[in-house]
């Protein structure tokens, strides 16, 4: 039906404790497989003597996407009692940092994996540090690989008592901690018969209660341009709107330019039936519009309502991830990305480092490999840019060293003394 809600839930956790098992054994259970498939893999396995990998199914399954058949498997599609779920694989912190950043892998909320035998490990502080910069707020905390610590509850209440503090440290709520194993099958879709001790919820049951996000819809007029195309002697605006809507005959203005125009056209491809012109479109829609009036503007700009927009600003209190093994200090220069906007910076003051490892404060002026901070990124020339608090989708951008993702993080004000409001 229509109605139901779509949830898209990012997975992390450190390499090994069993994401690929937990995605294969999901996909499963809720009939995404057939079981011939499985069959086949187990039977090449056995005949191989090696034991039956669920990462190899899901190998597998890629290796015929490859080949143009059916499934992705960053990106997996499934559905719980009442939601659809798109279960979202992030391979490693550059990935899934580009990802969430970049809108491709915008998450809803998180499973955030643990071995019970291996415990919480700095990854698993660092991914969880990660969900709350990227404002993820929804978690659940999944302790997997139980049979290796033969289902004992001690072992699993000191995971639970351990992340939860954490957790609770950066302001997030573990929704639940759901003793499982993967391999095996318990608490997935199933009650463990062999947790008798725990009451909560399976890993299905707690990924269909989780919330949708906020209908992006329902925030304001976010379209970042993309591209303008000459077409005969008119000027095509392109884009993908974040938020909000449009409409023909609506007044517009791009930001940082501050130019405004109305909506003259919506144009559509193959070209509609007269009178049956698209006259509105919302979030998520790709766009490409006509003007009333012809006027400069370029790719990067942002399209918003003028009672609406976000600012025009060169200078940024960011709060941020570091990736890079050259560390961010005062003067690195760097390459912003911003929606579709791309502008040279560099850090004027680094006001705080973070370890995120061990949630501890540095002195230092600068951040390190891995290591989260707030710093003061003054651009080159203004860009359109929201705080995260208002707009989640421009409120959130990406560094680049060298042509490569160095870092990324949340816009939390704007500083430039012409951007205070009244
Ligand atoms: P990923 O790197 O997080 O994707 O981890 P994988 O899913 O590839 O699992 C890593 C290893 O842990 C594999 O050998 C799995 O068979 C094993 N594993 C996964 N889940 C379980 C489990 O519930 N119990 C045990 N004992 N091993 C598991």
């Amino acid at each position: 039906a229509a109605d139901r809600p779509l949830v898209r839930i990012v997975i992390v956790g450190h390499v090994d404790h069993g994401k690929s098992t937990l995605i294969g054994r999901l996909l499963h259970e809720t009939g995404g497989i057939p079981q011939q498939k499985l069959d086949q893999l187990k039977a090449i396995s056995a005949r191989r003597g090696m034991p039956f990998e669920w990462s190899f199914l899901l190998d597998s399954l890629q290796a015929e996407r490859d080949q143009g058949i059916t499934i992705d498997t960053s990106q997996i599609r499934f559905r719980t009692a009442s939601r659809d779920i798109v279960l979202i694989d992030a391979p490693g912190h550059a990935e899934f940092l580009r990802n969430m950043i970049t809108g491709a892998a915008q998450a809803d909320a998180a499973l955030l994996l643990i071995d019970a035998a291996e415990g919480v490990r700095d990854q698993t502080r660092r991914h969880g540090y990660l969900l709350h910069l990227l404002g993820v707020k929804q978690v659940a905390v999944v302790v997997n690989k139980m049979d290796r610590v033969d289902f004992a509850e001690p072992a699993f209440r000191a995971i639970e008592a351990e992340i939860t503090a954490y957790l609770a440290d950066l302001g997030v709520r573990a929704s639940a901690v759901i003793p499982i194993s993967a391999r095996e099958g318990d608490g997935v879709s199933e009650r463990g018969a062999r947790t008798p001790w725990y009451a909560g919820p399976t890993v299905l049951e707690a990924l269909d209660g989780f919330d949708p996000a906020r209908a992006p819809g329902d925030l304001s007029l976010r379209l970042p341009v993309q591209a303008v195309y000459k077409f005969d002697d008119r000027r095509i605006v392109a884009g993908r709107i974040e938020t909000g809507s449009l409409k023909v005959g609506e007044e517009i203005v791009f930001q940082p330019s501050g130019k405004t125009a109305v909506v003259k056209t919506i144009e559509s491809w193959p070209v509609p039936p007269a009178g049956q012109e698209r006259t509105a479109l919302r979030a998520g829609a790709a766009a490409a519009i006509t003007l009333d009036r012809e006027i400069f503007v370029e790719r990067g700009e942002i399209i918003s309502t003028p009672a609406s927009r976000p600012h025009a600003a060169r200078r940024l209190r960011v709060r941020l991830f570091w990736l890079a093994d050259e560390p961010l200090e005062t003067g690195t220069p760097v390459i912003v990305r911003l929606a579709t906007s791309e502008a040279r910076a560099h850090v004027g003051t680094v006001y705080q480092v973070v370890d995120p490892g061990h949630l501890s404060t540095s002195q230092e002026n600068r951040i390190g490999r891995n290591q989260v901070g707030e710093v003061e990124l003054v651009l080159s020339r203004p860009v359109a840019v929201d705080p995260q608090g208002v707009n989640p989708r421009t409120g959130r951008l990406a560094l680049e060293v060298g042509g490569r993702i160095a870092g990324g993080g949340l816009v939390i004000s704007v500083l430039d003394q012409e951007a205070a409001r009244p």
